[in-house]
């Protein structure tokens, strides 16, 4: 049995929030042979484990007690059909260096997705996107392991079920581990301009370089680098609405941003915590970021997941109360033992 007294290891340098906790065990792995051993070696110990790649997208409440997999492990297979080039990428390798090394062997549409944070493991998870695209576009199949029976399973792209930042695997398969990705790039490019701040880049040399290049300096303006400023990205989705409560919210709030989405409302977080005062709002060390309302920052990296926590829960609760809009977070919690369930902290209020 663990022992709470040994959790000693840090874990400020693996989470992009960069809270200070500690996990029982921390180790990196290189090889599948190396996760499977590890991990079934602490399973019975009864450790409870979990893996990451760069720890962007969860927040840390409490020290870990039990081991922490940093997967590391690397390859980048290609082949090519007709008019398709093939990817195989094992899971440990960094998202946003593999669309750099597409780009650069002439292999294109990626780009809109340029980086994102973390490894290629977690990208189906969350489903990962941003300007108009999301790795369901390119995602062919998604390899898992269940470390304890050595049993690799591959789900076919229909069975991910991919959605706006959700798959199966937020879901199911919870004793599996993503292993490698298989992406589909076609080999006649065809620019992704339909997002607005892309439209701008609508003209008739535009290569696949330069979108990468303008959607870098964007990001590199709109979001905190959480080098200066721990952050997980978006702490919640844009919230997907019925059209009902759409077309009241409109008659109520004429200048309230949303698309259409098979007949609902997508409506755009952001706007919504704006509404209720919070650009910039800072409590504890813990900031709602001023350029993007949707992002919260660890502005001094010296506020503990708790803080943050708190924070997200007054900014939930005053969205519901306003608009009876109820986010739901993007971010994965983590307490003492594993995940917890995020419901159990973000309550609807009436
Ligand atoms: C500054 C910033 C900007 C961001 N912008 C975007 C954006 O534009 N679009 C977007 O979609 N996201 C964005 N994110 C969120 C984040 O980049 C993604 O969710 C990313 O996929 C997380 O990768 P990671 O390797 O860091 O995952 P981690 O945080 O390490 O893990 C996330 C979850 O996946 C699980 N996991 C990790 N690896 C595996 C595996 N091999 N098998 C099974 N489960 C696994 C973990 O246990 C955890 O539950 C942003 C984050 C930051 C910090």
């Amino acid at each position: 049995m663990y022992k709470k007294k040994t959790c000693k290891y840090s874990l400020k340098k693996l989470n992009t929030f960069n809270i200070n906790v500690n996990a029982s065990k921390i180790v990196q792995v290189k090889e599948l042979k190396q996760l499977c051993l590890l991990y079934n070696k602490y399973k019975k110990k009864n450790f409870p484990c979990i893996i990451l790649g760069e720890g962007s997208n969860v927040l840390f409440l409490k020290n870990f007690y039990g081991l922490v997999i940093i997967n590391r492990i690397k390859g980048i297979y290609i082949s090519e059909s007709k008019k398709y080039w093939n990817l195989h990428i094992n899971s440990g390798e960094n998202w946003h260096k593999l669309v750099k090394f597409t780009i650069k062997n002439k292999i294109y549409g990626l780009e809109n997705l340029a980086l994102i944070p973390g490894r290629v493991g977690s990208a189906p998870v969350q489903n990962i996107g941003a300007y108009g695209a999301s790795i369901q576009n390119f995602c062919e199949y998604v390899d898992i392991i269940n470390p304890s029976s050595k049993k690799i399973k591959r789900i076919n792209k229909k069975k991910c079920n991919f959605k706006y930042r959700d798959s199966i695997f937020k879901y199911s398969y919870k004793n599996y581990i993503i292993i490698a990705v298989g992406l589909s790039l076609s080999k006649k490019w065809v620019p992704n301009l339909n997002y607005n701040d892309l439209k701008k880049l609508k003209y008739s040399n535009i290569t696949p370089q330069l979108i990468f290049n303008y959607i870098c300096n964007l990001r590199k303006k709109k979001i905190p680098n959480p080098k200066i400023y721990g952050n997980a990205g978006s702490f919640f989705k844009n919230p997907v609405i019925s059209h009902i409560l759409g077309f009241k919210l409109l008659k109520i709030f004429s200048d309230m941003p949303f698309t259409l989405e098979k007949n609902n409302f997508k409506l755009s977080a952001g706007w919504l915590i704006d509404k209720c005062k919070f650009k910039g709002y800072i409590r504890k060390g813990v900031m709602v970021y001023p350029r993007q309302s949707l992002i919260i920052i660890n502005k001094f990296n010296n506020s503990s997941g708790m803080d943050i926590l708190k924070l997200a829960i007054k900014i939930y609760n005053a969205v519901g109360k306003k608009f009876e809009v109820w986010l739901e977070p993007e971010i994965k919690i983590i307490g003492n033992y594993g995940e917890i369930n995020p419901y159990i902290f973000f309550k609807k209020i009436r």
